[in-house]
């Protein structure tokens, strides 16, 4: 199995994490600029952080030999901080790196209007800059803020193939497919989404335009939930070729749309990795 997990947040993992995730089959991953827990004061934390996810966490994974790319944002819970907003203007520099293959986290924490201004603002951006957009959706009010997100996606004039709207569930699958959005899956070790709902969701709804992440963060996670969805997936019924779109074809899809997507050497390499059953056996 060949994964490429189009959201995790390598930051907050060890290295034991990234040897796992290598054992396991993970070739290339997306890191989303996000929050860091304790809440950032001024415009260069930001900076240094987002200088490590183009520059310090490349060559971490690199040594495991996993393609490491990011997305690039002010995201929405720090949106809601006057401190932070002069980070918007340093985001066009950033967003023209090579490693950068969207413009995210963006969208809603807790639906206020700074978190609408930022993120109408950062949408403009991803259009300006011609790279997709990555939309996490509140954990709270999921519904409501869901459908707000589709509106605001759809005012911006974004195309919304190029857009995934994330962390999402049986309650707002339905919504974002209709709306031509990607639809992002965080899983999670016992909470939101499980890799047997997520294997329900992909027999109801198909296997288009849907990433699936193990999102791994600050919370209890784990990054080989995706791996887990992909043998959840053939206890199912599904085939290595389903399986092998979803954790690898869909991904390398939505972000080869920022043309700065670079795995075509990897695709060869899988056969020679054996990593999947040793980490069945041992774990
Ligand atoms: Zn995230």
């Amino acid at each position: 199995m060949r994964i490429f997990d189009p959201h995790i947040h390598m930051t907050s993992r060890t290295t034991d994490d990234y040897e796992r995730m290598a054992a396991a089959g993970v070739r290339a991953l997306v890191e989303p600029a996000f929050w860091l827990g304790q809440p950032r004061t001024s415009v260069g934390s930001f900076t240094d952080y987002f200088d490590s996810l183009v520059g310090w966490e490349p060559f971490r994974a690199s040594q495991f030999g996993i393609r490491h790319h990011c997305t690039i944002a002010l995201n929405p819970k720090e949106a809601n901080d006057p401190r932070c907003r002069d980070v918007l203007q340093v985001l066009p520099r950033y967003l023209e790196k090579d490693g950068v293959v969207a413009v995210g986290e963006i969208g809603y924490d807790s639906m206020t209007p700074e978190e609408d201004e930022v993120f109408a603002a950062q949408l403009a951006l991803a259009v300006e800059h011609d790279l997709p957009a990555m939309v996490h959706t509140p954990h709270r009010d999921k519904a409501r803020g869901t459908d707000r997100t589709i509106a605001v996606v759809r005012e911006s004039g974004i195309d919304p193939g190029r857009v995934v709207v994330d962390h999402l569930n049986e309650v707002t699958v339905a919504r974002v497919a209709e709306s031509g959005c990607w639809m992002g899956f965080s899983i999670y070790p016992d909470t939101k989404m499980t890799p047997s709902r997520m294997v329900a969701i992909l027999q109801e709804h198909g296997l288009d335009r849907v990433l699936v992440n193990s999102a791994a963060d600050w919370g209890r996670s784990d990054p080989l939930l995706t791996l887990r969805t992909g043998e959840a997936m053939l206890a199912a019924g599904f085939s290595d070729d389903d399986v092998d779109r979803v954790l690898w074809r869909n991904p390398v899809e939505f972000y080869g749309q920022s043309k700065r997507l670079d795995v075509s050497d990897l695709a060869s390499v899988d056969a020679t990795f054996e990593g999947n059953s040793i980490l069945r056996g041992g774990s």
